[in-house]
């Protein structure tokens, strides 16, 4: 069964998640800790521990193997001009990334956004270049950073904690300016948005700036 979600913050545009951080094998740095930007994970807290949050996400990880997976979803985003993969988790098997690719190009008519870790392994790289060559695909390449330092790719976002550390050519996520909400901005999703930056907020992420201020 197809277990889609819907969050407020995305203006109620669909996502397919999987659990943070077990599904993140590019959430952990060499050293064997989780990289900076994963320590203050929004997704490993508040809402993200209710039972009927992570249920779904953990069912996801068989759910994806099915052989009709892929038909079910490109008829679940029949109505979606917009999609956004992974609210949580990654991509983290090139099995799943094969039928995710699938998907997208099953439906031109929805503009997918794809946030991952998954650049950081050499298996992905064709995969992931495929998926980026399609006209209505973002992959975007996340930064381990939380001082706004970048990544290699042609679209990339990064977190940052003050306006010094802002990359020249980002575009600034307002999110945190609407309550938290997109509020129809889609820079997302948009392949011609080089970086997008997003302001680390939250308690925990909060915390990590502070630890990695005084180390
Ligand atoms: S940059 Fe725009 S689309 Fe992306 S999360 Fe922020 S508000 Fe939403």
């Amino acid at each position: 069964m197809i277990r889609l979600s819907k969050t407020s913050k995305l203006d109620g545009i669909l996502s397919w998640s999987l659990q943070a951080l077990e599904t993140c094998p590019g959430s952990i740095a060499k050293n064997g800790d989780l990289v900076p930007a994963c320590k203050g994970c929004y997704a490993t807290t508040g809402n993200y521990n209710y039972p009927n949050v992570k249920a779904p996400r953990l069912e996801n990880r068989d759910d994806w193997q099915r052989a009709e997976w892929v038909s079910e979803m490109v008829a679940a985003l029949s109505n979606s001009r917009y999609f956004r993969w992974f609210d949580s988790g990654d991509l983290y098997s090139v099995d799943l990334a094969a039928k995710v690719y699938a998907v997208m190009v099953a439906t031109p008519w929805v503009s997918h956004w794809l946030p991952t870790r998954m650049h950081k392994f050499k298996k992905f790289t064709n995969i992931l270049h495929k998926m980026q060559s399609l006209p209505n695909v973002a992959v975007r390449y996340s930064s381990d950073s939380i001082t706004g330092e970048t990544v290699q790719g042609s679209t990339t976002s990064t977190i940052f904690s003050n306006e010094a550390q802002l990359p020249s050519n980002a575009t600034v996520c307002r999110a945190y300016e609407n309550e938290g909400k997109c509020s129809g901005c889609r820079a997302c999703y948009d392949k011609n948005v080089a970086v997008i930056a997003y302001k680390a907020h939250g308690v925990k992420m909060a915390k990590v700036i502070r630890i990695a201020a005084m180390v």
